[in-house]
C-alpha cells in the first residue's frame, strides 16, 4: 500500500460563515466545493486515489477578524474544522488558521491546536495590511512553531493594493488571474520567503520548518542568480546570509497548483527529494489530474514514496 497525502486542500467553515465567505466572485463549482467538506470532497479523492487530505481553510482564515475578535472567532474556526477531522480521521487531518493581527494569541492558539487537537502546524495566507510576516512582531508564531516542531505553510493571499495597482491592474479586465493564481501570488510568496532568510529568524530559530506550494513559487529556478546577489554582494561586516543554505535547509515546497514535469526536475536538482510534498490545491486544481501527472513522472521508487506520503508523515508527523 503507498497511499497519497495532499497537502494543501481548501475549505469553507460553516461555523461562521457570514463573518468570511466573502467570495461572490467565485466561480460556483470552486465555492461548493469548498463549502463540501465530506461528500464530495471525499468522492473526489477516491476517484482520484487520494488517501488524505491535509485541509486548511480558504484565504484568509482568521486573518479577516479584527484584532478584539481573533482569539474567539480563530478558535470557533479550529474547533470546527477539528470537528471535521474527527469524522474521518483516517481521511483528514488539517493545519490551524491563525488570527496573526494578535500575534501573541496566534501563537497560543497554534499550541491549542497542536497539543490539544491534533492539527500539524499551521498556514499563514500572502500579507497582512501590507505587511509581511518576517517582521519580528510576528516571530512568536514562529518560534512557537519551532518549539512545538511543526511547520508554518506560507500560502498566497490576494496581494496588497499597492503592488496590484502598481504591477496588475492594467490587464486584469481581460486576464482576470494576471495578479493572482496566474502571476502575482508566485511573485508576492517568493518574496516572502526571500524576505524571510533575509530577516535573521533561521539564525535564531534554526529547526524552523516553512512549506511554500506552487512548487517553491518559482524559487528553485532562482536559487543560483538570488544565491549569487545576495550571498557575495553583502556589506562587508555585517551580518552573512547564504541564501542557498538557508532557504534548502528551512523551506519546503509541494505541488500545489504546479504538475510540471521541468519544473518538477529543477525542484529535485536543487532542493532534493526530501524537501518535495505532494498537493493538489484542490478545488483550484483537479485531484485527476494531480495524481495522474504524479503517478506519470519517471520519479525513482524511492522518490516517489518520499513525495507521495513519506515526507509528509515525517514533516506533519502523521500516523497513517
Ligand atoms: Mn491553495
Amino acid at each position: 500500500m503507498s497511499p497519497i497525502i495532499a497537502i494543501e486542500e481548501h475549505y469553507i467553515t460553516h461555523e461562521i460563515k457570514s463573518l468570511i465567505d466573502n467570495y461572490s466572485s467565485m466561480p460556483a463549482q470552486t465555492h461548493s466545493r469548498l463549502n463540501d467538506h465530506f461528500d464530495l470532497r471525499i468522492k473526489e479523492m477516491d476517484e482520484a486515489g487520494i488517501d488524505i487530505q491535509v485541509l486548511s481553510h480558504n484565504h484568509p482564515g482568521a486573518q479577516i477578524f479584527s484584532p478584539e475578535t481573533a482569539a474567539d472567532f480563530a478558535m470557533k474556526l479550529n474547533d470546527e474544522l477539528a470537528t471535521i477531522v474527527s469524522k474521518h480521521p483516517k481521511r483528514f487531518a488539517a493545519f490551524a488558521s491563525l488570527p496573526m493581527q494578535a500575534p501573541e494569541i496566534a501563537a497560543s492558539e497554534l499550541e491549542r491546536c497542536v497539543t490539544k487537537k491534533g492539527m500539524c502546524g499551521a498556514m499563514l495566507h500572502g500579507m497582512l495590511k501590507g505587511e509581511f510576516f518576517d517582521l519580528p512582531k510576528y516571530w512568536p508564531v514562529f518560534a512557537k512553531a519551532e518549539e512545538l516542531d511543526v511547520p508554518i505553510y506560507l500560502h498566497p493571499g490576494v496581494p496588497d493594493k499597492r503592488v496590484s495597482d502598481a504591477y496588475y491592474k492594467d490587464y486584469t479586465d481581460e486576464f482576470k488571474v494576471f495578479g493572482t493564481a496566474g502571476w502575482g501570488f508566485g511573485i508576492e510568496m517568493s518574496t516572502a520567503a526571500v524576505r524571510m532568510v533575509l530577516s535573521g529568524i533561521f539564525e535564531k530559530h534554526q529547526n524552523l520548518k516553512i512549506i511554500l506550494g506552487h512548487l517553491g513559487e518559482g524559487l528553485p529556478f532562482l536559487i543560483d542568480r538570488t544565491h549569487e546577489g545576495i550571498t557575495t554582494r553583502q556589506s562587508p561586516n555585517k551580518r552573512q546570509v547564504s541564501f542557498r543554505n538557508t532557504f534548502c535547509k528551512h523551506f519546503y515546497i509541494t505541488t500545489s497548483g504546479n504538475f510540471s514535469d521541468s519544473a518538477l526536475l529543477c525542484s529535485l536538482m536543487e532542493m532534493g527529494s526530501d524537501k518535495i510534498l505532494f498537493a493538489v490545491d484542490w478545488p483550484y486544481n483537479n485531484n485527476k489530474d494531480a495524481t495522474s501527472w504524479i503517478k506519470r513522472t519517471k520519479l525513482s521508487p524511492d522518490d516517489y514514496q518520499k513525495i507521495t506520503h513519506s515526507n509528509a508523515q515525517k514533516l506533519l508527523n502523521l500516523n497513517f
